[in-house]
């Protein structure tokens, strides 16, 4: 059998405050294969964005071990894990984090610089994307002439804009009503359709049941595998 894409085991942070250790993850184990399309579950405080942040090399393990695309993320330097960053993972979040003064064109093909594209490619890239999540028509528009799900496509867009393995997204529809929640879970169906692995948090039922596995995290551990 072939590596997963991911693998963690007795995978543990935590925090140290003033006050106490907070186990924010308790020791876990799982294995997450290539193609895959999860949920992570669970109440407030959990672990679920703490699970997500290192899986993104946002934040380091205390202890155990993470392999992720290839790379052993409790070990590398700084550099190793920025570059594992840029190259492996597309990242997207509640607030949708674009750049104000800037089109969506220009939020899409930004961050390929960094990649060494050059301009002329990472237009192209960053339309095709655009594209992809059906905003062909507003490439020119800034994130305030666009609806919250319209903003959160352009996110979308810019995390696959660099071709990443996996997509990382925590609470994605959080910050949306419900029925452009559904139109965004729509676009993240798809995508998944056409092979890329994706990993959202959710605390929603009706979000959680997109994806084809289930990860319920409790008190930094996971209670339940579903498939
Ligand atoms: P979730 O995303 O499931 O709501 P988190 O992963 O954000 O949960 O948090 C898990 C636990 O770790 C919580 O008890 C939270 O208070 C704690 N925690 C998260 N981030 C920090 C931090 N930077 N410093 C201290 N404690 C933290
Ligand atoms: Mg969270």
């Amino acid at each position: 059998m072939s590596t997963p894409l991911i693998r963690a085991r007795n995978l543990t942070r935590v925090y140290r405050l003033g006050g106490g250790d907070v186990h924010a993850l308790a020791g876990i184990d799982v294995d997450i294969e290539r193609g895959e399309y999860v949920a992570v579950m669970g109440a407030s405080g959990s672990g679920k964005s703490t699970f997500m942040n290192l899986l993104g090399a946002l934040d380091r393990p205390t202890s155990g071990t993470l392999v992720v695309d290839g790379a052993s993320l409790a070990d590398q330097t700084p550099d190793q894990l920025a570059a594992f960053r840029n190259k492996s993972v597309g990242f997207v979040f509640q607030q949708f984090n674009l750049l104000a003064r800037t089109t969506a064109l220009d939020n899409v093909s930004l961050p390929l610089i960094y990649r060494g594209m050059s301009a002329a490619k990472r237009k192209a890239r960053a339309e095709d994307c655009l594209r992809m999540v059906g905003l062909g028509d507003r490439m020119d528009h800034h994130p305030s002439q666009l609806s919250g799900g319209q903003q959160q496509r352009v996110a979308i867009a810019r995390a696959l804009a660099g071709e990443p393995s996996i997509l990382l997204a925590d609470e994605p529809t959080g910050a949306l009503d419900s029925q452009t929640s559904a139109d965004v879970m729509g676009i993240f169906d798809e995508l998944n359709t056409s092979g890329i692995t994706i990993i959202l948090v959710t605390h929603e039922d009706e979000v959680g049941a997109h994806a084809k596995r289930r990860l319920w995290f409790r008190d930094g551990l996971i209670v339940e595998d579903q498939r």
